[in-house]
């Protein structure tokens, strides 16, 4: 069996276009990022973002700190955007600089502008399973699962990883999904015994191809959010030859990556939409 590739580039294509043609009718849509320092790869991500943002048609502001901002002066910027009427969607890049103190950033974020989901607002109505902004990369995998017409009802999912803004939403949505869900992380014993009983199974924990061939059951479809980047280029959590045993399977890159950032522009629409709802002066 060689799996079927779950092409997330040309699914993000499909879901940036629908952006566009959302934001059309909605007429102006708001996005504000906010990057502290120097971090190469945050900068990497926020010029995608802006680069995404723009060309689906949303009015995107880029606001960049210095690596010595203080916390005052990035709570005092995020409370102007909040109070901005033109800003539909905010998003404060991760990680923050040590001296910053990022649950507090997180949490002085409008719940209503969260596009990344992680405002505790957002995240307990995802755990009480009213969703309303949910992180971008397991609503990419959610709309990926969809789009392949993978059966979760009654399916054992196992996610590997807790983080905040993979592993646990990601539990919490195939949860939703009536999926039976196990939650795997470091201190698993027998990771493998756990995977090998995944009907779906999710990595997302940053260790190259920590998730080998023989940990995968025969005809599982495999999500790999890994992004572990070496001299030899990109590569994820799960080792490419689980492919000869999953029928489904994503690729790395061109998988979740791409999906991350498109849903990211879809949750805009959503908060642009609420927001005009909450308040239809708009
Ligand atoms: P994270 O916050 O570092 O969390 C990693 C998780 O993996 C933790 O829950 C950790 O367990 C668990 N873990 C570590 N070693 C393990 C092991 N040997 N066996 C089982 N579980 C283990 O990372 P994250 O932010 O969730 O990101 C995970 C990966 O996805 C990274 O490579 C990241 O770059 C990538 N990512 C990709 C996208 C995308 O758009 N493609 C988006 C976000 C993240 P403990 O909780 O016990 O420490």
């Amino acid at each position: 069996m060689t799996a079927t590739v779950i092409d997330g580039k040309a699914l993000a294509a499909k879901v940036r276009a629908e952006v566009a043609g959302d934001v059309a009718e909605l007429g102006d849509v708001g996005i504000a990022t906010v990057l502290v320092g120097d971090d190469p790869a945050s900068h990497v991500y926020i010029n995608l973002k802006q680069k995404a943002a723009t060309t689906a048609g949303i009015r995107a502001t880029d606001h960049r700190l210095p690596a010595e901002t203080r916390q005052e002066e990035l709570l005092a910027l995020i409370a102007d955007l909040n109070a901005d009427d033109s800003v539909d969607g905010l998003l404060v890049q991760l990680p923050l600089p040590d001296h910053l103190d990022e649950a507090a950033a997180i949490e002085s974020v409008d719940p209503a502008k969260d596009i990344d989901g992680i405002h505790p607002t957002n995240a307990g109505r995802l755990y009480l399973g009213r969703p309303t902004l949910v992180p971008g990369t397991p609503l990419g995998i959610m709309r990926m699962l969809e789009e392949y017409e993978i059966e979760l009802a009654g399916a054992h999912a196992v996610v590997v990883g807790r983080s905040a803004i993979v592993g646990k939403p990601m539990a919490h949505l195939l949860l939703q999904a009536n999926a039976t869900v196990t939650i795997c992380h470091s201190r698993t014993q027998d990771l493998q015994r756990h995977t090998l009983d995944a009907d779906v199974l999710v990595a997302a924990v940053g260790r190259l191809h920590l998730v080998s061939a023989d940990m995968v059951r025969v005809g599982a479809t495999v999500i790999d959010v890994g992004m572990n980047r070496t001299e030899e280029g990109l590569f994820g959590d799960v080792d490419p030859g689980a492919a000869e045993r999953a029928a489904y399977m994503t690729p790395v890159p061109g998988g979740v990556g791409p999906m991350t950032i498109a849903m990211v522009l879809q949750n805009t629409v959503t908060a642009a939409r609420a927001r005009r709802l909450a308040n239809p002066v708009h």
